[in-house]
């Protein structure tokens, strides 16, 4: 699997990861199996969060790694509500407690909230001197809020900022990819397949789609991570709890897309006006 340099201690991390959102809901026995073959695979960037099934997909993803702790780049994110000095450190135990480790690779403010970040990054800060965690970052901010949190975080660095990109929704590329470029942070894509809504062939997009698969021998799938991950700071996390879908989606990381085959893409979804914010699911 192809990694990249991610975040200021540019620690290679692979471009494809494995997202976990919404796993409780799926079959426990192919989901942790499918976690456990994106670590064969070397898609071991792993994604979780407090939130998802309160708790239940951290469980089901501490039993995906039992045993393999060290292979994982391991991602978890505080809620925003938490998100107190000792609230942080707090959640970081319950969460490390229910995965099984003593560390995360990587711990996220899963989206901007009313704490001031001062006190979740003194937290942070408290968390990687005691070795809990190795680096941190936040979720869903837009450009604005990465300048902010830039300032806040002085000496300390953020590694990475996770946010909302598809083919369907490219208003990152305007102003948050940049940002995070300048600034060193590495933009990691979720809901790369937009959730669920991926574009149908009976459509003019899903037809293009088509076309380039077919001339990789690929899948639309592929194709898809291929566009977003082809500039060299994004990574992206499909969330698969089927094996087959692991081993597809790890095969993007080697597709390679010519300039017209990019330009075709980029008209048949086009990046839109620039706007206000993050795009939120
Ligand atoms: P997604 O990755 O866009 O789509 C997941 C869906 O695509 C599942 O139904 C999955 O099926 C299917 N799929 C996966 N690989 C496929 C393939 N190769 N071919 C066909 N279908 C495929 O959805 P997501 O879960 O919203 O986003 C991914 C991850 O991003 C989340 O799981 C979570 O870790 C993270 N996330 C973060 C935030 C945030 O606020 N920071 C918000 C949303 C998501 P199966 O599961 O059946 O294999």
């Amino acid at each position: 699997m192809k990694q990249r340099s991610f975040g200021p201690k540019a620690v290679p991390v692979a471009v494809i990861g494995e997202g976990t959102w919404n796993m409780e809901r799926d079959d426990r026995k192919d989901a942790v199996a499918a976690i456990r073959r994106a670590l064969d695979l070397g898609a071991t960037h792993i994604d979780t969060a407090e939130m998802y099934g309160q708790g239940q997909v951290e469980r089901l993803v501490g039993e995906a790694i039992a045993g393999r702790r060290a292979e994982a780049f391991l991602v978890s994110k505080v809620l925003p509500m938490n998100a107190t000095r000792h609230g942080t450190v707090a959640a970081c135990e319950r969460s490390l407690k229910r995965l099984g480790t003593d560390y995360l690779d990587c711990y996220l403010l899963h989206w901007p909230g009313s704490h001031p970040l001062e006190e979740t990054f003194r937290a942070f800060a408290d968390l990687e001197q005691a070795g809990k965690i190795r680096s941190f970052g936040v979720s869903n901010f837009d450009a604005s809020e990465i300048r902010k949190a830039v300032r806040v975080a002085g000496s300390r660095r953020i590694a990475q900022n996770q946010v909302l990109y598809h083919l369907g929704e490219r208003r990152i590329e305007h102003e948050v990819i940049p940002c995070c470029q300048e600034e060193g942070i590495a933009v990691v894509a979720y809901s790369p397949f937009g959730s669920g809504d991926f574009p149908s062939v009976r459509d003019k997009g899903g037809r293009v789609l088509a076309a380039i698969a077919d001339a990789h021998g690929a899948t639309r799938f592929q194709v898809a991570l291929a566009f977003l991950t082809r500039q060299s700071d994004v990574f992206a996390i499909p969330k698969a709890s089927r094996s087959a879908h692991v081993e597809d989606n790890v095969r993007a990381a080697d597709l390679v897309l010519t300039e017209s085959e990019v330009g075709a893409i980029d008209e048949a979804f086009p990046r839109g006006p620039r706007r206000r914010g993050v795009p939120l699911l």
